[in-house]
């Protein structure tokens, strides 16, 4: 993997107005048709002022990273975000904002996994795409990125407005560890059920300032570990003892995500209570969070969710699957002692749950 740096100067004779770094990662936002070959291919985004010319209406100097070669984010692992932590923590001095383009399909996962990996962020990274490609007549990523970076440039008494990882798509700017991908055909791919929009874009983008997080006093930290040694058990009726018994003995876990029923309630049969508590046993930590989008997990509110609070399952509360596995990654990679990691896991750490 190689990564080419490209500057652009939008502001000179004027003095600029702000500076943002855009890394360009992959995915369906940098595809141009090519006419002769007549399929999409990655685009050279030294020349993005050819497919988006408003860009030079800003006053901004620009700096535009593209990861060599390309990912489709369906590719995407824990060392890609690892890189775009430390690729951050190179350049955070530098830059006034950060806009990271990724394709559509993990954008969530990856917006949740930095959302951990950045303590103490005083500075907006800001997540786009498209779902039409950037060479294409009808793209929405134009829009998507114009606003981005407007979005990336803005501050408010000397501070950024919005120091934060985010996801901006459509007309939404939503808390990146609260979003998820909920449509592959339409424009507006992205929702957050169970927290308001940061920002709405019309005419104006007009800021919920009470639901964007306060800046934090202490200067950034960014985090070098992550743990792989998680999964997400998915409960359906019906799931075998040998499916949820391959999970929860694979080698080496230490952490699931449990998708559940409704409120947080799962199976109160016997072999499945014993799996459960047999990881538990042996150390594994398991956070319960709901398959439903809306509403929250509520251990103890009916009797096929007492046992897992008796047993020592985490109650999720309202977080998302995306930022329920990427946090427990994070926080198992800390190599912190078993109540140490508990404790992390059922703190709200960057706004991703409401307790
Ligand atoms: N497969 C693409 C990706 O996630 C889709 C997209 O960008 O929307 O990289």
């Amino acid at each position: 993997m190689k990564v080419v740096k490209v500057d652009i100067d939008t502001a000179t004779p004027l003095d600029p107005e702000a500076s943002i770094l855009i890394i360009y990662t992959g995915g369906t936002v940098g595809m141009v048709f090519d006419k002769v070959e007549k399929h999409l291919v990655p685009f050279n985004f030294s020349q993005i002022l050819d497919h988006v010319p408003e860009i030079s209406q800003f006053d901004y100097l620009l700096t535009v990273m593209s990861i060599e070669p390309a990912i489709d984010s369906s590719n995407v692992a824990m060392a890609d975000w690892l890189m775009l932590a430390a690729l951050i923590e190179e350049n955070y001095g530098q830059y006034d904002g950060f806009v990271i383009l990724h394709g559509t399909d993990t954008m969530a996962y990856s917006a949740s996994a930095l959302s951990f990996l950045l303590e103490n962020l005083q500075k907006p990274v800001i997540f786009t795409g498209a779902q039409v490609p950037i060479g294409r007549l009808r793209t929405d990523a134009r829009e998507n990125l114009i606003t981005a970076l407007q979005i990336a440039a803005t501050k408010q008494n000397g501070k950024s407005m919005v120091p934060e990882v985010c996801i901006y798509f459509r007309n939404l700017l939503l808390r990146g560890n609260r979003a998820k991908k909920v449509e592959s055909s339409h424009f507006d791919a992205f929702k957050s059920d169970n927290y308001p929009p940061l920002a709405e874009t019309g005419i104006d983008i007009e800021y919920s300032y009470e639901d964007i997080l306060p800046h934090p006093v202490h200067s950034l930290r960014v985090h070098k570990q992550m743990s792989d040694k998680v999964a997400i058990l998915k409960l359906f009726p019906g799931i075998t003892q040998a499916v949820v018994q391959s999970i929860l003995q694979a080698p080496g876990l230490q952490g699931i995500v449990l998708e559940t029923f409704g409120s947080g309630n799962a199976p109160s049969t016997p072999w499945f209570l014993d799996l459960l508590q047999d990881a538990l046993d042996r150390g594994v930590h398991i956070l319960n969070v709901s398959q439903c989008d809306e509403g929250r997990v509520i251990q103890g509110q009916y009797e096929t969710s007492t046992h897992l609070l008796q047993m020592g399952v985490i109650g999720g509360a309202d977080i998302t699957t995306e930022a329920a596995i990427t946090k427990l990654m994070f926080v198992l990679g800390q190599g912190l002692d078993h109540e140490q990691t508990q404790t992390q896991l059922c703190q709200n750490l960057r706004g991703e749950i409401t307790l």
